[in-house]
């Protein structure tokens, strides 16, 4: 299968910036450029708090709305978590689940990105998980085994059927907000291998269909290169994301 099949997806991740008014803001800038439809699906991925106002904003657009994390339980005595009937409830058809910032923060592991993803599928929205080395584990050599090994236990019980609305997001750690890009030659033995180790655990038609994005300094001027990999089907972009003339000039690079 080639890239052409696989709709790419280009998704803001804004982490933990912006207000309600900064947050509708860069959608309205989003909206009147993005009159036209584009090749690609965009997403943003503002902070909870800005999710309900942004969702008003880009109804009936063709920006979708993503949160930035989820608990997996649907409700109950879980102070200050947020479920995935609360956020599709606010219009949210996409989640981030696993980011290294949570990895790395907040205690998130293999076996709550799984029970994350889960839930993001039970309540029909489309989970992004996140995958990626440290750099200690790309100077020893071990970045496909480490991938390859969070992306399995992602994925672990996932429904064959579920799988089809699965997407994944390689970001290498050392990559994130660091300026520093995987090149694309790397970024694309990455993703073949996370397609390949879906085609294990699933099958080969399975792995084919699912989009895996590349995360990590991402920018209008890498974009283009990284998007021609036939395994790159898309980008997460964090920096970015934040004002809409770098987030357009990498919906427009990415084609
Ligand atoms: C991210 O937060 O997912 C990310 C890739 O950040 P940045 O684009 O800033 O490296």
């Amino acid at each position: 299968m080639t890239t052409s099949t696989r709709r790419l997806i280009v998704a803001g991740n804004w982490k933990l910036h912006k207000k309600i008014e900064e947050s509708l803001s860069l959608v309205a800038e989003l909206k009147s450029a993005l009159t036209t439809q584009t090749n690609c699906e965009i997403v943003v991925s503002p902070v909870f708090t800005a999710l309900h106002a942004v969702s008003a904003e880009i109804e009936g657009t063709q920006i979708k709305l993503s949160a930035q994390d989820v608990y997996w339980e649907d409700q109950g005595a879980f102070t200050g978590e947020v479920s995935a009937p609360l956020l599709q409830n606010v219009g949210c058809e996409y989640v981030i689940v696993g980011h290294s910032e949570r990895r790395q923060y907040f205690g998130e592991n293999d076996q709550s990105v799984n029970k994350k993803a889960k839930a993001v599928l039970v309540h029909n929205m489309i989970p992004i998980i996140c995958v990626g080395e440290s750099l200690q584990q790309r100077e020893s050599g071990s970045t496909l085994q480490v991938i390859i090994s969070q992306v399995e236990a992602a994925l672990q019980g996932l429904k064959q059927q579920e799988m089809e609305c699965v997407v994944i997001a390689y970001e290498p750690i050392w990559a994130i907000g660091t300026g520093k890009t995987a090149s694309p030659e790397d970024a694309q033995e990455a993703h073949s291998a996370i397609r390949r180790q879906i085609a294990n655990q699933f099958d080969q038609k399975t792995a084919d269909g699912v989009r895996i994005l590349y995360g990590g300094s991402v920018k209008p001027s890498n974009t283009a290169s990284l998007m021609a990999k036939p395994d790159v089907d898309g980008a997460l972009v964090g920096g970015a994301s934040l004002t809409a003339e770098s987030f357009l000039g990498i919906i427009k690079a990415a084609g």
